[in-house]
């Protein structure tokens, strides 16, 4: 390969890596003058991650635990990612309400999805609110599916309802038509969804919630702070979007 072109390939590796894993650019820079790069990566990433763990809570982001009975990330990707991170009162509150759907509803299993990068303000793309560790987005709640989602990664299984919002040839409400037709069909677990958003609402910590507005209408859960992300916003019915 010609020199410039591998210059790009690093730089776009390393601009990649940054976007997705914050620190996985400056992994792929310090395992380059190692013969054997692939082990050197992984060693050098895997380092990375202990030392985010470790120093982040000296700039006030704090992990969500990645494993756990009531309260776990939905894939380990989120962990392994670094897009784990949130504020010491974001950690107390989802860690508040996993407690509380475990003791109102036994067996509950509260599921987090995208929060934050370790360190700075940057946003976690593509959610370009998620930059300073006070949003978190939690999975829905299933009938009869504790600790599952519908989709792989939790996003993009959707409960689908009606919508008020105009079909545009390109936005953001993609609707995955295919992944959700390969999907199970499965109902939202009503009780459940009804309690967390209730806890959530009431909850002094919480700033707003955010979610498509034909899932509250049909838990008749009405609150200042449940709202809707706007028809120019991703679909939040496969998601609940916190944030202080
Ligand atoms: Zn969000």
């Amino acid at each position: 390969m010609r020199p410039t072109a591998k210059i790009i390939g690093h730089g776009l590796a390393v601009l990649a890596l940054t976007l997705i894993t914050q620190i996985g650019g400056v992994a792929w820079l310090l395992a380059l003058p190692f013969r054997r790069f692939w082990l050197a990566l992984t060693a050098t990433y895997a380092l990375l991650w202990l030392t985010a763990f470790t120093l982040a809570p000296l700039t006030g982001r704090v992990a969500l635990p990645c494993f756990g009975d009531s309260l776990r990330s939905q894939s380990v990707l989120y962990c392994a990612l670094n897009r784990h991170y949130v504020t010491p009162t974001l950690l107390t509150l989802t860690t508040d309400l996993a407690a509380h759907m475990a003791t109102t509803h036994p067996g509950s299993v509260t599921l987090t999805l995208d929060a934050g990068f370790p360190f700075t303000n940057l946003p976690l793309l593509p959610h370009l609110s998620h930059d300073d560790g006070e949003k978190l987005d939690l999975a829905l709640y299933w009938e009869n599916q504790p600790g599952r989602s519908k989709s792989p990664i939790g996003y993009w299984g959707y409960a689908s309802g009606p919508t008020n919002c105009p079909t545009r040839w390109a936005d953001l409400r993609w609707d995955m038509a295919l992944l959700n037709a390969a999907l199970p069909n499965w109902p939202l677990d009503a009780p459940r969804m009804k309690t967390a958003l209730t806890f959530l609402a009431n909850d002094p910590r919480t700033g707003k919630i955010l979610i498509e507005p034909h899932i509250p209408a049909a838990l008749a859960v009405a609150h200042p702070k449940i709202r809707f992300q706007g028809c120019r916003a991703a679909r939040h019915d496969d998601h609940i979007h916190l944030q202080l």
